[in-house]
């Protein structure tokens, strides 16, 4: 009995260390068996058209809740990943589970949204990538169009030979393709006109504190309209206020995603959101107070 208790009293202890003490070896040990215990999961976050307000595409975030370290954020998880051959595992998982999952939003009848999926630099790198997605998309009967990919910087900076190539025939084949954290990477700039890309993703800390006249609003201003220019779409990322929104809709940013909007949920809440935002949502000048 003392034997019992010793050893439910050592795992509760155990747990809490855990969370402050996991140091990036524990991470790797338990992501080793994350993926086949069923311990990863996906959600949704909802992009919208910051013209129309419609629901028009949807960023997969990967969510994992492990037995021994409680909730684990990708922030901390992804880099452990990328460190070792894990992530090709783990992204082999997310870029079947997202197929998986609009597919059967389309059989049950869903118009939905483009999932846009985060790949790194390492599972781009490997030669079996292309081959995985075309079969993966077969599998589950899905055009390559429902689909996007989110790349970058540093996939973009790395010295794969083949990459404007694999780019060229990604795009062909109909997958998008979007260049994340735009901003926050290298000489970005040359690679917007050198690769076949889709879409740019502004970077949370351009839009975190943009207000009108600041440094910021200029930078946005100038990185839509450089977008614009090379025939790029641009999303915003992290949009948390009404200001920010009516500033990116005024200087014609495409695409609007960020807490005020939604935030990253489960695939069932998302198949629930209504098809748009509503006037009030849209509203260009932001609330009084
Ligand atoms: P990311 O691809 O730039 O994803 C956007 C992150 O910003 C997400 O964090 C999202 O929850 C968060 N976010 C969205 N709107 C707001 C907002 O209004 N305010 C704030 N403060 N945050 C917002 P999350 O889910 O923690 O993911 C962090 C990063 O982990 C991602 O950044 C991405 O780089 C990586 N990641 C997530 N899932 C995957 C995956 O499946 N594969 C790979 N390779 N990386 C992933
Ligand atoms: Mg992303
Ligand atoms: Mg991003
Ligand atoms: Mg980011």
């Amino acid at each position: 009995e003392a034997k019992a208790r010793g050893r439910s009293g050592w795992c509760f202890f155990e747990a809490g260390m855990d969370e402050r003490l996991a140091g990036s070896l524990r991470i790797e040990t338990a992501l080793r068996q994350a993926v086949a215990q069923g311990e990863l999961l996906l959600h949704y976050q909802p992009i919208y058209c910051a013209r129309t307000g419609r629901l028009t595409k949807a960023e997969a975030l990967l969510r994992w809740e492990s037995p021994q370290l409680g909730w684990v954020s990708p922030g901390r998880f992804i880099p452990v990943a990328e460190e070792s051959s894990l992530i090709l595992e783990v992204g082999a998982w997310v870029l079947e589970e997202a197929i998986r999952q609009v597919a059967q939003w389309r059989a049950q009848g869903w118009d939905a949204p483009v999932v846009s999926i985060n790949v790194s630099a390492r599972q781009f790198a490997h030669p079996g990538f292309e081959a995985l997605l075309h079969t993966l998309l077969q599998r589950h009967g899905l055009p390559p169009r429902a689909i996007e990919l989110e790349l970058t910087e540093t996939l973009l900076a790395s010295d794969q030979e083949d990459l404007p190539a694999l780019l060229h025939r990604l795009h062909g084949a109909g997958v998008g393709l979007s260049l994340d954290d735009f901003g926050t990477g290298y000489s970005s700039l040359s690679y917007l006109a050198r690769f076949h890309l889709n879409t740019v993703k502004i970077d949370r800390s351009f839009v975190m504190n943009l207000q009108e006249d600041s440094r910021n609003h200029s930078l946005v201003r100038a990185i839509i309209s450089m977008a614009h220019s090379l025939h790029l779409q641009v999303v915003a990322e992290g949009v948390e206020s009404a200001l920010q929104r009516a500033i990116l809709q005024a200087e014609g940013c495409d695409y609007l995603q960020g807490y005020l909007l939604g935030r990253p949920m489960p695939a069932e809440q998302l198949h629930a959101r209504p098809l748009a935002l509503t006037e009030a949502q849209m509203l260009t000048a932001p609330e009084a107070h």
